[in-house]
């Protein structure tokens, strides 16, 4: 899953430590019970790593991996022969005592050598300070992470003087330019590319198909919001607008730019690079003119990657996805994958550093928001249907990220494919939390009427008022449901700050109480760094706070504000790197059908684009 930054995976009582070997293509992994602090594992990979390298380098060299697999060979002896060594090892050292200063390497230095001198160490300071913004938070108590900054947003608003919320009108207005394919390329300054005309936009006025219904766009979106502000009038609780349209199915991934916009810029960028030039055969493949200094500057030939090839792209990529808004530590462990990934690797012929670092990049960034498991809802919907129980859903996240409007818009996805939803109103603590729900679930109503669904109405709010005990709540909701027959139900939860103890605990109760089929983390895709505090601490309190044997954690993720951010997509990486769980829904704007599912590939064009 590409998080192996430190090359150990933990599961359940087992962990797993593994070293690649790239040159030859082999994998060594280790597994051992949890519980026991093996101090020698590192080595002891190591030297199985080197005593089978030299054992079998000759057939490795000539037959391949797949040669000497299918062969015979016999390692087992040399396997038990270093365990014994390296069991031995530990056994024979004397437990360690703390040094006095004299015997210390420190004593030992002149005052000239701990003076830095300007170059290598001057470097990586002034690499560290580059990295500063993103750490101006005052330190939390969390060891090895980077604190939040004020979003990357807020960082480009004091840049260009323009104050967050205009940053992110204009991010929205660029989002919802590029899903609407408005997003006109020909007027860029780019020469067009011959080889793939672009089919001419038909404008309605041109077509002949067209009549006046169409024309009409009053009741169509503007700027991704509704132009109709019918129902809307006085309500100031909830601010999404009215806007019906048919979401039945599965839904629609986010569509971050067209496909063939994005190819065409990576076709561009490639051209850019200089990747390919002269083959075997001496004919110039790509490149121009610029191409000949490129390639011999590019060209590593078939030498095999080291780090410190590597290490300059890398920089350049941990800056790159820092300013997409990926939080930091997570960048470092991810670049760190990558080139434990690729050292050793022998290059193909035509390739870059820059290009193969970039792949393989990419390549993990894919992995990662690619769901190990799949969430498919609906299914699942079905599923307990047959049990004859409510499918239950629990929303967690802190206060203002959008759970209670993105809980109205998946009640009204659900709604369009036929379920009949609860909302359960288990914020029993902020003032209006009730108010809220109670006007979604009557504009949902009134989306699809009791009167076109057998007289049943289709959703409905369970609500105790404020102060009572959400855990509670959230149970008479679910045995309310299983009686009314209601396919779903969805319960909104107050939001709280992951350091706030007393919530979290209550929050972990409401879980380990009702046991929801989802447990579904609302975060803003504003955040940066703040992703992975959130995500952490949620994930923890549930842990410590859960009375079960084996904690109920966070399951999914709604991705939230994600028309507020353009191209700057990191915390869905941030996000589903650190809970390892899939992004669930994506919301993109203020009307009930603008959920999304994730679309990993999209995102991460995004992510790479310059
Ligand atoms: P809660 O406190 O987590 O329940 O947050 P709310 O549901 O009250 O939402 C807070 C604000 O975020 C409201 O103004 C919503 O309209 C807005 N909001 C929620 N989701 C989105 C979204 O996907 N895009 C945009 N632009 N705004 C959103």
């Amino acid at each position: 899953q590409e998080r192996g930054g430190n090359n150990s995976f933990t599961h359940e009582a087992l962990t797993l430590k593994y070293k690649l070997d790239n040159e030859f293509e082999l994998l060594f992994v280790v597994g051992y019970q949890k519980i026991l602090t093996l101090t020698y594992i590192d080595k002891f990979i190591d030297d199985i790593h080197m005593q089978f390298r030299d054992k079998y380098r000759n057939q490795l060299q000539q037959q391949g991996v797949m040669g000497l697999l299918n062969g015979s060979f016999d390692f087992s002896d040399d396997f038990r022969g270093l365990l014994r060594a390296a069991e031995e090892r530990t056994k024979g050292k004397a437990p360690s005592v703390m040094k006095t200063f004299e015997q210390s390497d420190k004593s030992k230095k002149t005052v000239k050598s701990m003076i830095e001198v300007r170059g290598e160490k001057g470097k990586e300071n002034k690499k560290n300070k580059k990295d500063a913004p993103v750490q101006d938070v005052p330190e939390k108590k969390m060891e090895g992470q980077l604190k939040a900054p004020a979003t990357v947003a807020a960082g480009d608003a004091n840049q260009n003087g323009l104050t967050q919320e205009e940053i992110i009108q204009r991010n929205r207005e660029e989002f919802f330019r590029k899903r609407q394919g408005k997003d006109k390329k020909e007027s860029s300054s780019k020469s067009p590319k011959p080889t793939k005309p672009k089919t001419r936009r038909v404008w309605p006025l041109d077509s002949n198909k067209t009549n006046a219904k169409d024309l009409d766009y009053s009741e169509k979106l503007v700027n991704g919001q509704s132009s109709t502000s019918a129902n809307n009038g006085g309500d100031t609780s909830v601010d999404m607008n009215l806007c019906r349209g048919s979401m039945a199915g599965d839904l629609k991934a986010v569509d971050y730019e067209s496909s063939e916009e994005q190819e065409e810029e990576e076709e561009e960028e490639e051209e850019e690079e200089v990747v390919q030039e002269t083959s075997h055969t001496g004919v110039k493949k790509r490149g121009g003119f610029g191409g000949m200094f490129g390639m011999l500057k590019g060209l590593v030939g078939s030498k095999s990657l080291t780090p410190q090839d590597m290490q300059p792209v890398l920089e350049k990529m941990k800056d790159h996805l820092i300013a997409k808004n990926v939080a930091a530590d997570i960048t470092v462990q991810l670049c760190e994958s990558v080139a434990k990934k690729l050292e050793g690797k022998v290059m193909g012929t035509f390739s870059t550093v820059t290009s193969t670092v970039k792949q393989a990049l990419q390549d993990s960034l894919v992995q990662i928001l690619q769901p190990k498991r799949r969430v498919d809802i609906l299914r699942d919907i079905i599923e307990a249907q047959k049990q004859r129980r409510p499918f239950v859903i629990t929303f967690c996240g802190v206060n203002g990220v959008g759970k209670s409007t993105n809980l109205a818009k998946i009640t009204f996805w659900l709604m369009d494919n036929g379920f009949r939803v609860l909302i359960a109103a288990c914020d029993t603590f902020r003032a209006g939390a009730v108010e809220q729900l109670r006007t979604h679930t009557r504009r949902l109503s009134t989306l699809h009427p009791p009167e076109e669904h057998n007289g049943q109405s289709m959703v409905q709010l369970f609500e105790r008022g404020y102060g009572k005990d959400a855990a509670g709540i959230a149970m008479e909701a679910i045995a309310f449901a299983r009686n009314q027959s209601f396919d779903v139900v969805l319960v909104d939860t107050a939001g709280r700050m992951q350091d706030n103890t007393p919530l979290m605990t209550a929050l972990a109760k409401l879980i380990a109480i009702n046991v929801p089929d989802l447990v579904l983390f609302v975060g803003e895709a504003l955040v940066g760094n703040e992703a992975v505090d959130q995500l952490v601490k949620f994930n923890q309190a549930l842990a410590d706070h859960s009375m079960a044997e084996k904690p109920r954690l966070i399951d999914g993720i709604v991705l939230t504000k994600f028309d507020t951010i353009d191209d700057k997509v990191g915390a869905a990486i941030s996000m589903t790197y650190i809970t390892g769980q899939p992004i669930v829904f994506v919301g993109t704007g203020q009307t009930y059908n603008d959920l999304r599912s994730l679309n990993a590939k999209a995102v991460v064009s995004a992510l790479m684009k310059a």
